[in-house]
């Protein structure tokens, strides 16, 4: 780890340093898990290099089908280089099955899948506790033009498309998830790309077989496991070494694919 950089950001699971070069920052992964608007707070030993590794591995799989990711490379267990952007204020949630915040709000039953993919946004602000806003809203206050708000609910949907697969294929169902994005200025060009992180803390996933709840859900109704359910999906993505550890350096496990489930 460098010593003495400049800390920007410190946030409820990941702590922002200035990169090395210009336009670069390195994202840290805490084992911090907060819920409830930060009202529970816990340390989970282990929970930061997990959500790391899966995180890279989401980020370049998107990148592999031509989702432009603020994702450059991880640089240690706890640790990624990432390209600087100006984070748009928004949540972007897709839900494929009833779950969370919609089953408590409208009274339906979680668990239920959804006829089609529902994308809702929320405002980032913890002070006012991320409220639910619509279009108008992100539109009327500048939070992010038309076309921009267009870009994101496309590459959401894609992401939402190719995530769905890709988990479905190693025996879980993506519930649903939250996704950031931010503007990016490469070659005189402003673009929308993905950032933030992507892993079990902010998506659900469940098993397909047992219904067993794979992701933070575990913590926010205690349930316990949390650790061994986010290595059971690095395990099945192929990220887990034969020890159960988290493979760090470039070195390549047997079959570095995940594990398909029949
Ligand atoms: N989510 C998130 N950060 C938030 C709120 C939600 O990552 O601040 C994720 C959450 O993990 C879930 C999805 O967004 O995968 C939908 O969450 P929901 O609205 O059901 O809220 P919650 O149950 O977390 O209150």
């Amino acid at each position: 780890m460098i010593k003495n950089r400049r800390k920007i950001h410190e946030g409820k699971a990941k702590v922002l340093y200035e990169g090395p070069k210009t336009g670069t920052i390195i994202q840290h992964f805490k084992d911090d898990a907060t819920a409830f608007n930060g009202e529970r707070h816990e340390i989970i030993d282990g929970k930061g290099v997990l959500n790391n590794r899966i995180t890279e591995y989401i980020f370049l799989a998107m990148e592999e089908i031509g989702i432009a990711t603020h994702f450059i490379k991880r640089l240690n267990m706890r640790e990624q280089l990432i390209k600087k952007v100006e984070i748009i204020p928004l949540e972007v949630v897709v839900r494929n099955v009833i779950a969370g915040s919609l089953a408590k709000k409208l009274g339906m039953k979680e668990g239920t899948k959804l006829s089609r993919s529902i994308i809702e946004y929320y405002y980032k602000d913890d002070a006012l506790n991320d409220p639910m806003v619509t279009d108008e809203h992100i539109t009327a206050f500048d939070w992010a033009t038309p076309s921009e708000l267009e870009d994101m609910v496309a590459t959401t949907l894609r992401v939402n498309d190719f995530l769905t697969g890709l988990f479905y294929g190693i025996g879980i169902q993506l519930v649903d998830f939250k996704l950031e994005f931010g503007r990016h200025v490469e070659d005189g060009n402003m673009r929308i790309i993905l950032a933030d992180e992507f892993s079990p803390d902010n998506c659900r996933l469940w098993d397909i077989k047992t219904g067993e709840k794979l992701d933070k859900d575990r913590f926010r109704q205690n349930l316990g496991g949390l650790v061994n359910a986010y290595q059971e999906v690095a395990r099945r993505l192929g990220i887990l070494n034969e020890n159960g550890d988290v493979i760090d350096s470039d070195e390549k496990v047997k079959g570095d694919k995940p594990t398909l489930v029949k």
